[in-house]
């Protein structure tokens, strides 16, 4: 390597074109005049491309895993007998529209659980629709358990299914 030869660490952010204004045209102005180091950038970049290339992303997860998942919880967490119960409570119409809720069907469970959530209180207020509103879209994108099918057509499919149980 040439005396005043670019140093790797700053090559490789020149790569990532992380380099401040300054020391880019510095760089510049010696890759014009030094091969080795136009081989040496060359070669970062390949081998970042390489590097990238070979990050794939992690597989969905497969949809009979993520029911049986997002079952043994329900289970887990004694929801799904107390659900049956609250779903019987609703006249038919009702419990069509309690359905159409999907993510909010979420919401719903916790705020009938909610006594048993510390933190949240109790009470027999009424359950305001904006708050439903507004958690659908919130539980649709910070649910763990998401997929192309999403956790909130999920759990739609498995409160329908449940009220055929009816
Ligand atoms: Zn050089």
């Amino acid at each position: 390597m040439n005396a005043g030869c670019i140093e790797r660490e700053a090559l490789s952010a020149y790569a990532d074109a992380e380099s401040g204004p300054e020391e880019r045209a510095g760089i510049e102005s010696h890759l014009a005049a030094c091969a080795r180091c136009r081989a040496r950038l060359e070669m970062i970049t390949a081998l970042k491309k390489a590097v990238a290339a070979a990050v794939v992303p992690a597989p969905a997860m497969p949809a009979d895993l993520r029911e049986k998942l997002l079952r043994m919880r329900m289970r887990s967490m004694g929801l799904w007998p107390r659900l049956l119960g609250f779903l019987r409570e609703f006249s038919p119409r009702r419990r069509v529209m309690a359905l159409s809720f999907s993510a909010a069907g979420l919401v719903l469970a916790l705020w009938i659980f909610r006594e048993d959530l510390p933190g949240i209180g109790s009470g027999e207020e009424e359950l305001p629709v904006s708050v439903l509103l507004a958690a659908h879209g919130r539980y649709a994108s910070t649910l763990p358990l998401s997929g192309a099918e999403g956790p909130a057509s999920r759990v739609q499919d498995l409160l329908a299914e449940a009220s055929d149980d009816l």
